[in-house]
């Protein structure tokens, strides 16, 4: 059969491949296939498990906190109300789809798409559901939401505090283990071929590719639906270079303000201390928590720094069309794409410490601008790297290669 490598978007005939063979791009190097065994029953079963799990972590408490006689219960959403009560909705918002309500969402279709393939059940929604349930992965973050939990767990019981983990934390545990797991296991390519399967392209017809399932069409399906995902066919999006570059300004001008206000706010006794990322970070490093330092670090600071000179990089490759070290940025902008939904991190920890630290008006935590600024900077890079596509760097550089002769 022919596909197109969503890498560099060149054809590749693939022959017949068995359990464990792996087919690599010959251009870009990026994976094309890997062949698992049994890979859709092990991937059902882990989102089953994923969905499952959902239910009591979102139901049951998450922590129990006992400080001055005074016990506090805290459950998954109640950071989001909290945040919500004290006026910070966007904030708010953002995070209860983020780590509550897209989980439901995208594991609900990809328990529903996989089910009807294991059965041989494929109705016409079946293609479009298996894409939203790929559209949503990037946005659905419970193992992001987790080391929130985790780092959130380590500042509070730091502070000598007695702190318990409930049943609805380890619930949450295993919901993250096992998102981790099903995204592993999950051969996209296996599924699709399962939904309907590819075909051999004639040799020198114009073709096009689906960009979600990698199917290879004629030319002449150009707007219309894909008979595979249901997505509107187009041999290249129109716009993504100005969509690009717009959304990484505008994610540069709120990366200002992300780092010179505070994320979060804490009045104590009639005294107010802010901390701006930098001040979580020193005082992860300060109560000697080193491993969360470094990782809080990577994902604050290093991981947000990197996607934007990365994808500004790879947005510069089209504009001067260059031809050089174009497989290394293409790695680059599938690891930004793959690791953006981490700096997630810091607003996440501020969920899991409001309602914790809520004893009447003697001390209180809330959000602060830059908490909000910064998981908007987060949402602008994602949404950059998701819109953009790394074939036109391939397209520009190959460009330029023929008129140069
Ligand atoms: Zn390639
Ligand atoms: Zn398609």
């Amino acid at each position: 059969m022919t596909i197109a490598c969503a890498d560099c978007g060149t054809l590749q005939r693939l022959p017949a491949l068995r359990r464990g063979d792996i087919a690599v791009c010959p251009s870009c190097d990026a994976r094309l296939e890997r062949v698992h065994a049994r890979s859709i029953s092990a991937a059902l079963a882990c989102a089953s498990a994923t969905l499952l799990l959902l239910f009591p972590a979102n139901l049951l408490t998450l922590f129990r906190l006992r400080i001055f006689g005074i016990s506090v219960h805290t459950q998954l959403a109640s950071g989001v109300f909290a945040l919500a009560a004290k006026g910070w909705v966007l904030l708010a918002v953002l995070i209860g789809a983020s780590a509550m309500v897209l989980p439901f969402v995208r594991y609900g279709l990809l328990v529903l798409a996989l089910g009807c393939v294991r059965l041989g059940y494929r109705p016409r929604w079946l293609g479009p559901v298996f894409r939203w349930s790929i559209l949503l992965d990037r946005w659905t973050m419970p193992e992001v939401f987790l080391i929130a939990c985790a780092v959130g767990y380590a500042r509070i019981a730091a502070q000598a505090s007695i702190i318990h983990v409930g049943a609805g934390g380890y619930c949450f545990v295993g919901v993250a283990l096992m998102a981790m797991l099903s995204r592993a296991l999950l051969d996209r390519r296996t599924v699709w071929r399962s939904i309907a399967p590819e075909r051999v392209a004639l040799p020198d017809a114009a073709v096009l590719s689906c960009t979600i399932c990698d199917l290879v069409l004629p030319i002449s399906e150009e707007g219309k639906h894909c008979p595979r995902c249901g997505s509107r066919l187009r041999a290249r999006l129109p716009g993504v270079r100005t969509r690009t570059l717009a959304l990484i300004i505008a994610a540069v001008v709120l990366y200002i303000p992300a780092n010179v206000f505070p994320m979060s706010v804490t009045h104590f006794a009639g005294r107010v201390q802010s901390y701006r990322i930098v001040d979580g970070v020193m005082a992860l490093f300060g109560a000697g928590l080193w491993p969360l330092g470094v990782l809080v670090s990577c994902t604050s600071i290093a991981i947000p720094v990197v996607k934007l000179a990365g994808l500004a990089w790879c947005l510069l490759s089209v504009h001067q069309r260059s031809t050089r070290h174009l497989r290394f940025k293409t790695h680059l902008y599938r690891m930004i794409d793959e690791a953006g939904r981490w700096s997630a991190v810091d607003p996440f920890i501020i969920a899991v410490i409001v309602p914790l630290v809520h004893l009447r008006n003697f001390v209180t935590t809330g959000a602060g601008i830059g908490a909000t600024a910064f998981i908007v900077v987060v949402a602008l890079t994602m949404a950059a790297s998701r819109g953009f596509d790394p074939r036109l760097m391939w397209d520009a550089a190959a460009e330029h290669r023929f008129e140069r002769g």
